[in-house]
């Protein structure tokens, strides 16, 4: 499995597709079938977010890990693996990170993660207080084994003192040994312009990719807003409300209004890889792609892994 962070550094266009574990085996199936046919378009990395609830078996394969797993190593993806400290000790952190390494993937997302909805956050909970000590935690162990994304909040995190503080902890972050940084969702380019430059003038120097949020239905807008603890533009709702409950005409509002967000992002030069949150939905994503000029629809050969093994078994 490869390292994805110098082609990132790279100034050539590309983008990235981010998925969240199935809940149910028909689910499994559907997202690899999606897998396959959004790796047509020649992502440069596709991720797995971690899910809060954890590893409740205790086996230390959680749903994640299967998902990241077989997108690595069955539809022969780069791969990378959120990760959330919160309410993690050292050892079960170690043995997630051994298993990863075991199923050989090299990209990780280092997150601090949240409490379940309703409980309040207790540091005294985990042996890491934020993600800056997952990072230190990640590179004590396995050096530089693995290349580390951490998270940027464009219009600060929800429990920041300020967002000049909030600026300085992701510097830390980056500076205890993360590679690039992926943002949190925003509506218009200027919250990422700003907070790009605001980045640079505080020396953070690593690849900032913006997280971009193709809206595809009103409900799981309403949803993901009220997670991230993120306001929409009133000139948004205002264009969104009225067509509410027509699924097609959200969509297509949706896809217009990201690519115009991306466009006004690439040509300000501070922006080569776009980071799309796809809520394991292929459609917006491949039609806001495709009109970036994004979707490469030459399909790489993928070896799938018994391809590679039965070579070996010439009789
Ligand atoms: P941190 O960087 O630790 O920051 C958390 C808060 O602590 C901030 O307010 C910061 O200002 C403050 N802080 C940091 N360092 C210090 C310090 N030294 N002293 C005092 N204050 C400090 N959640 C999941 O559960 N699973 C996922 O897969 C997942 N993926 C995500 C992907 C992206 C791109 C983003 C943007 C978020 C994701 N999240 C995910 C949500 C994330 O877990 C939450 O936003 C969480 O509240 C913060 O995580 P963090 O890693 O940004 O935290």
């Amino acid at each position: 499995a490869e390292k994805i962070h110098q082609r990132i550094a790279n100034n050539d266009r590309w983008y990235s597709l981010e998925f969240f574990p199935p809940r149910t085996a028909s689910g499994a199936a559907n997202l690899i079938g999606c897998f396959e046919r959004m790796a047509v378009g020649q992502p440069l990395f596709c991720d797995i977010t971690w899910h809060p609830a954890g590893d409740p078996a205790g086996t230390k394969e959680t749903s994640s890990m299967m998902i990241a797993n077989t997108m690595l190593n069955y539809c022969s993806i780069d791969t990378m693996l959120h990760i959330t400290c919160y309410g993690a000790k050292k050892e079960t952190m170690l043995e997630y990170l051994w298993r990863a390494k075991e199923f050989g993937i090299r990209n990780l997302l280092a997150l601090r993660g949240d409490p379940p909805v309703g409980e309040e956050w207790i540091p005294e909970k985990s042996d890491f207080r934020y993600a800056s000590d997952l990072v230190k935690f990640i590179r004590e162990h396995f050096d530089d084994y693995f290349v580390i994304c951490v998270a940027g909040y464009p219009q600060g995190h929800p429990d920041m003192v300020s967002y000049e503080k909030d600026l300085r902890y992701l510097k830390e972050k980056v500076d205890c040994g993360a590679d690039f940084i992926i943002t949190q969702l925003f509506f218009q380019p200027e919250t990422f312009i700003k907070f790009e430059s605001d980045c640079r003038s505080i020396g953070i120097q690593c690849p900032i990719i913006p997280g971009i949020f193709p809206i595809q239905a009103y409900a799981s807008l309403k949803n993901i807003v009220r997670l991230a603890k993120l306001d929409v533009p009133e000139e948004i709702l205002a264009c969104i409300e009225p067509i509410k409950d027509n699924d097609e005409a959200i969509r297509n509002f949706g896809v217009q209004i990201c690519v115009d967000l991306c466009r006004i992002l690439l040509d300000s030069g501070k922006v080569h890889g776009l980071h799309f949150y796809t809520l394991n939905r292929e459609y917006a994503t491949i039609e806001i792609l495709r009109k970036l000029d994004l979707w490469l629809e030459d399909p790489p050969l993928r070896a799938l892994p018994w391809k590679k093994i039965s070579k070996n078994y010439v009789r």
